[in-house]
């Protein structure tokens, strides 16, 4: 996700790397004090996890990594939570920690990397590579970041064993697969998970970027991430010998034509007030140079905050398809193929206001309130939002600051972006992140508990 840098950040950066203030209140310092004391454990979690990327639905080894640690402080880990539509098994964690009787809190991590060749030059930079859903051998990155949110989790579910005396109720910690193929979380639910596990009262989460201040955290009230929806096009023609055009209907034309042509329907048929994202990310056709092919397929991601606006993309994806087909001739019986997924999908994640408004004082507490910004509204998605139950149950993401600050105040003076989530150089300042992950996680968990 790439956005514009906030330039508020830039007054903060100089005050935010050195130590976190004392608060002069005992439980949040010694919040901070113990996560700072924890570091070394958790850099060496860390990077573990980093080295050891796994894709989407296929993480076996970072589940039972993350599950073996939970048990080890004292959890009930439950594994393998998580059916897929076509039936096969997610490598969902839930871990519980019931103490005594109160509210139920979910803190949820994601677990997954994406493909993506790492080019960060870092000494613990990941080398693995992977077959992709599609078949190709491609680099294996934890180029979003997963990597930071399961070892602050593990931090937060340290803190959390260790304070039972400060809290009751029940903990449920979720390590989610398949967050960036937006389909772990329906998958966890549609395995029972709150049938199961109980059905929680309220649901936190973070996700770190590269536009805040590592040390830093921030909130957004109400929507946050756009809604996310995958599409599949395929231009279907008539292949043919490459030197011999007129005996064909070429699909790697039509394909070229629908992909700048698809470009005019948000900027021509969307109300400019509406957000709206629509980018072909993926192109595959033609097995060698000299034949035209039979057909192109497509995957597209569409991004927006209302349902209607989302919709009339839709249906002006197919128009544009079928137009372009038609105005080539090709037959009725080799129209595009447009297929909208029902599994890679996610709706708007919209922060529950009070619950918001909240855990932002409290991380002002716990944090300083130098340390506390305002995130803005970005076209990245999310699946977190579907633990709400369609905001039936308060959820609240928070941003986690990753970025080194005084490459961030470098990047806001000469106006060049740090590279974001799912670059290949993107290298969040672990140490501190983390650091505040823990503290203001932990100080959120045990406030909602303490009721
Ligand atoms: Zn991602
Ligand atoms: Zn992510």
């Amino acid at each position: 996700m790439t956005r514009a840098i906030n330039r508020r950040v830039v007054t903060l950066v100089a005050i935010t790397m050195a130590a976190l203030p004392a608060m002069g209140q005992t439980a949040p310092s010694s919040l901070a004090a113990s996560a700072e004391q924890r570091l070394p454990a958790l850099t060496e979690t860390y990077k573990h996890f980093h080295r050891n990327p796994e894709l989407s639905h296929h993480e076996e080894k970072t589940s039972a990594l993350f599950a073996g640690e939970l048990r080890k402080l004292g959890y009930t880990v439950t594994e393998r939570v998580g059916k897929y539509p076509d039936g096969s098994q997610a490598y969902g964690v839930v871990a519980m920690l019931q103490n005594g009787t109160g509210p139920r809190l979910l803190i949820r991590t994601d677990m997954d990397a994406l493909p993506v060749v790492e080019q960060t030059g870092l000494d613990y930079a990941s080398i693995v590579r992977s077959t992709n859903a599609q078949g190709q051998d491609v680099g294996v990155m934890h180029a979003c970041g997963h990597d930071i949110h399961m070892t602050v989790m593990l931090g937060v579910a340290r803190e959390m064993m260790e304070r039972k005396s400060q809290w009751h109720g029940a903990l449920m910690l979720i390590g989610q697969p398949s967050e960036e193929t937006i389909d772990g979380a329906r998958a966890m639910l549609a395995d029972g998970l709150y049938e199961r596990f109980g059905r929680p009262d309220f649901v936190l989460a973070e996700h770190d970027d590269s536009v805040h201040a590592a040390g830093n955290v921030a909130f957004k009230s109400g929507p946050m991430l756009a809604s996310s929806t995958s599409i599949d096009v395929t231009m279907r023609g008539v292949g043919a010998h490459g030197s011999a055009p007129q005996l064909s209907k070429d699909p790697v034309l039509m394909a070229a034509e629908f992909v700048v042509l698809a470009q005019s329907i948000v900027a021509r048929q969307i109300d400019p007030q509406q957000p709206a994202v629509l980018t072909v990310g993926m192109i595959h056709g033609g097995a060698k140079r000299n034949i035209i092919p039979d057909e192109v397929a497509m995957g597209l991601t569409l991004r927006t905050y209302s349902d209607k606006v989302r919709d009339q993309i839709i249906i002006d994806v197919r128009r544009t398809a079928e137009g372009i087909a038609t105005g080539y001739g090709v037959p009725q019986d080799r129209m595009p193929v447009v297929t909208v997924s029902r599994t890679e999908i996610a709706p708007v994640e919209s922060n529950d206001p009070a619950l918001t408004e909240r855990m932002r004082k409290v991380a002002i507490g716990a944090l300083g309130a130098d340390h506390v910004d305002a995130a803005d509204s970005v076209m990245g998605s999310e699946d977190v939002g579907l633990f709400s139950l369609d905001g039936k149950i308060p959820a609240m993401m928070f941003r986690l600051g990753a970025a080194d600050p005084v490459k961030l105040a470098r990047a806001i003076e000469t106006g060049v972006p740090l590279p974001a989530q799912h670059s290949s150089l993107f290298a969040p300042a672990y140490a501190p992140t983390i650091k505040t992950g823990v503290t203001a996680m932990t100080a959120m968990a045990l406030d909602l508990l303490k009721e």
